[in-house]
């Protein structure tokens, strides 16, 4: 099995620390190529605008968006989240539109602002510690999206499907347990 994480731009190197710390393989994917080499991607936080813009330029946008249609499991933090969401409220752009939510941009405060909190996740026996950066907030979502974890009234994990996304940044912690619950949906998908 290899995990892809999206190199074009925001902190994906932490990510794959956090992948190979479960003694899994990991690609850095940049092109369209790239996405036949892994059996799923992780797409990081960082600069939705910017990863949105050249995903488009390289046509990695279409050939992803293509293969979640398809079963291709993903996993977005933060600006990933964006990247996936069906609507973005400020201000409105294309993205994915792989999950069915509405997402407001950082909507939890500025940069100074950002915080953690412990919180509960469906299915994990202990808190975990949620770390927070100019983080969008989910204001809607669908039927088929489940909700796995809120703060205040707002989910911040969810999933549809094969499409998983966090608002915070486990790979900013020592937690693996998110990235273990990514796994066992990519292998899932292999199977
Ligand atoms: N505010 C960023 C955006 O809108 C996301 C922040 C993050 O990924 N930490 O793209």
């Amino acid at each position: 099995m290899v995990i892809g994480v999206s190199g074009i731009q925001g902190d994906f190197r932490e990510h794959k620390w956090m992948i190979e710390k479960l003694g899994i393989q990991t690609y850095v994917v940049r092109t369209p190529e790239d996405l036949e080499k892994v059996d799923g991607l992780i797409i990081p936080g960082g600069e939705s605008t910017t990863m949105i813009r050249i995903m488009k330029r390289i046509g990695l946008f279409d050939a992803l968006k293509e293969k979640i249609l398809n079963g291709f499991p993903v996993y977005g933090t933060c600006a990933g989240l964006i990247v996936l969401a069906k609507e973005i409220e400020n201000y409105p752009q294309e993205s994915l539109g792989v999950i069915d939510i509405k997402v407001r941009r950082n909507a939890y405060g500025r940069q100074v602002d950002s915080f953690d909190e412990f919180i509960e996740i469906k299915g994990f026996d202990k808190p975990f510690k949620a770390i927070f950066i100019r983080a969008p907030r989910v204001e809607a979502w669908g039927e088929g999206v489940e909700t796995l974890a809120f703060l205040d009234n707002h989910p911040v994990m969810l999933r549809q499907n094969n499409v998983l996304v966090t608002s915070f940044h486990p790979e900013l912690t020592d937690d693996t347990r998110i990235h273990e619950y990514f796994v066992e949906m990519v292998k899932e998908y292999k199977k």
